[in-house]
């Protein structure tokens, strides 16, 4: 199996007896309760899906990552993470030797940052760096000029995970890792969604699982901060359920969520979430056409380049579009069908949208029924 990025896998969650003292010596810390962007990425840098960071980055290593897509000591790294401070005024004067504590909307104190440094973040050079636009029409964008421009660093204390909104564990990369060598899995490869699997998706995972040097398929789908129109998690992961269940064979495909904030940064965001998936045991990475890509902000193909231009022991499995062709009768791509357009079904998930907003039956050409079944009981998608 790959190693963790870097060579170790970062483990910041504290024993019992600690967490216990910190809970206790929980009035004596200033703490906040951060946007849940940083609490997941608090628990990610916790649980070492982002090894080789063990906290919040500073401003060497965001303005190296943002000018040479790498971190101070040489390996590739696309997306900041960073941390910037809330507009509480009681945390103003916080800086360089304090800690503070960070609560969930739960009120449980989750982690602690240990504060390196303080210092302003240029917004406009980091959005162009990360996300190749300045544009505050960018979701990410949007929201980096939303938060502070002060920012922390410095090194996190895990002390307990999130609870998610849902009846599932979020595998950590510790546990992926066990459950890929029970499984007697080698080379796995990673599979980045967000959206519940129609059949180009399928299309592709099963490509993968043909390949002889692919042991396994993770299904990793990204459900972090919910926006207007996205399907609930529990949707997406109830969808693939049916999908593994009904049409895969269990001993080859494993399926867990990852909370974070989604990074729609077209090549660097691939990238990044390639990194994030080594971390979790995953070899191989698939990358389809326009991952992690949002608007027209990015060539579409731009997402399989950037593997050649940096490298960070991952294969990438680079797939083309797929569509359903009427003429071949099947799942098809460029590659594999020579007839035109016209004979193709647009496999987006806007139709699948359109059949949901209007009442109109689910086009069963891309959908499997069970998970069509999913997907058409009311309340699967956030509506406001
Ligand atoms: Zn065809």
């Amino acid at each position: 199996m790959v190693d963790p990025y870097g060579g170790r896998l970062v483990d910041r969650q504290v024993s019992d007896p600690e967490r216990e003292r910190r809970d206790a010596e929980r009035g004596d810390l200033p703490t906040v309760t951060p946007a849940i962007d940083q609490l997941y990425d608090a628990e990610k840098i916790g649980i070492g899906a982002y090894s080789p960071l063990d906290g919040f980055m500073g401003s060497a290593a965001i303005a190296s990552v943002l000018t040479t897509g790498r971190l101070p000591n040489g390996l590739p790294w696309s997306i900041p993470i960073h941390f910037p401070v809330p507009p509480d005024p009681a945390l103003q004067g916080l800086g360089p030797g304090d800690a503070v504590g960070l609560v969930d909307p739960q009120d449980r104190l989750v982690g602690v940052l240990h504060i390196e440094e303080k210092f302003p973040v240029d917004r406009a050079a980091f959005a162009r760096g990360a996300y190749g636009t300045d544009d505050p029409k960018h979701p990410n964008v949007a929201d980096l000029f939303a938060a502070g421009d002060m920012a922390w660093a410095g090194k996190v204390d895990l002390l307990r995970r999130l609870v998610p909104p849902w009846d599932r564990a979020e595998l950590t990369p510790a546990e992926t890792r066990a459950d890929f060598a029970r499984r007697g899995w080698k080379r796995v490869a990673a599979y980045q969604c967000r959206n519940p699997p129609h059949t180009a998706h399928e299309y592709i995972q099963r490509l993968t699982l043909e390949r002889e040097d692919i042991d396994g398929l993770f299904i990793h789908p990204v459900v972090g901060r919910l926006k207007k129109g996205d399907y609930r998690p529990e949707v997406i992961l109830e969808a693939y359920d049916a999908l593994v269940k009904n049409y895969y064979p269990e001993t080859r495909v494993a399926l867990s969520p990852l909370t974070i904030t989604m990074r729609y940064g077209g090549p660097k965001a691939a990238l990044f979430l390639a990194i994030v998936r080594r971390n979790y045991g995953c070899g191989s990475y698939i990358v389809g056409r326009d991952q992690a890509g949002v608007g027209k902000y990015y060539d579409p193909y731009a997402c399989h380049r950037i593997f050649d231009e940096f490298d960070i022991g991952v294969q990438p499995l680079r797939y083309d579009e797929s569509f359903f062709c009427r003429h071949c009768g099947w799942m098809a791509s460029r590659k594999t069908c020579s007839h035109p357009d016209s004979e193709h079904g647009a496999t987006s998930q806007t139709r699948i949208r359109e059949a949901l907003a209007s009442g109109t039956p689910l086009p069963a050409d891309i959908l499997r029924p069970e998970v069509a079944a999913i997907l058409g009981r009311p309340g699967g998608e956030v509506t406001n």
